[in-house]
């Protein structure tokens, strides 16, 4: 029984990658809605917020001077240049999180991840993929939030990315957003019930 209280001490950290486009917020959101001890961690970045963006919910907004001290001072697990801005996990939260048994999602970009990988091997990498490029596309510029050379730029980063999901864990296809949410959902549970 010790054994067994020990195990589930702690948080487990899940990250989530996937092109541009792809849903993750959507799918991230409704999860932590319908998952209890779960929550998300915010990253600093220095893009400017979308219209509909809050800073401290979605991002720290910082400047590029307030990033370079954050890096300075060891606060980030990781951090990486996406495009023209750079995005980094604040250290603290995500430890205090997990020390207290709450469970952890970084969402995150495919360098930032393998990153996270490496400085803790227990964290369980999961990939939203598309279910193709044409329709990441379409999506993207759906989304409107984005100039035609953003874009441009978020398409080739995908198809990049999309090479580096044989690294993953787990890979989850958003077609249907229900469907996708439930294998979300059943990797979760059954990362939470596996005897490590
Ligand atoms: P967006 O500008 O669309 O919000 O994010 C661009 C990319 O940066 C996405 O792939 C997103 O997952 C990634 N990203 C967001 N926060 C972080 C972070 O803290 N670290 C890293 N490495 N990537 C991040």
């Amino acid at each position: 029984m010790d054994i067994l209280l020990q195990r589930n001490a702690k948080g487990r950290l899940f990250v989530i990658s996937g092109p541009s486009g792809v849903g993750k917020d959507t799918l991230i959101d409704r999860l932590i809605a319908q998952t209890d001890g779960i929550m998300r961690s915010v990253s600093a970045t220095t893009r400017s917020p979308r219209a509909n963006e809050v800073n401290g919910r979605d991002y720290h907004f910082v400047t590029h001077a307030a990033f370079a001290r954050d890096i300075a001072s060891n606060l980030f697990l990781e951090y990486e240049k996406y495009g023209e801005n750079y995005y980094g996990t604040p250290v603290g939260p995500v430890k205090d999180n997990l020390q207290q048994g709450t469970d952890v999602i970084l969402k995150i970009e495919v360098k930032g991840a393998l990153n996270v990988r490496r400085q803790m091997p227990d964290a369980r990498l999961i990939f939203i993929a598309p279910p193709s490029l044409d329709e990441l596309e379409r999506r993207l510029r759906f989304r409107d939030t984005d100039s035609a050379d953003a874009v441009t730029t978020r398409m080739e980063i995908a198809q990049a990315e999309l090479k580096q999901a044989m690294h993953y864990d787990y890979m989850v296809v958003n077609d249907v957003l229900d469907e996708a949410l439930a294998q979300l959902r059943c990797i979760i549970t059954a990362e939470r019930v596996r005897v490590t």
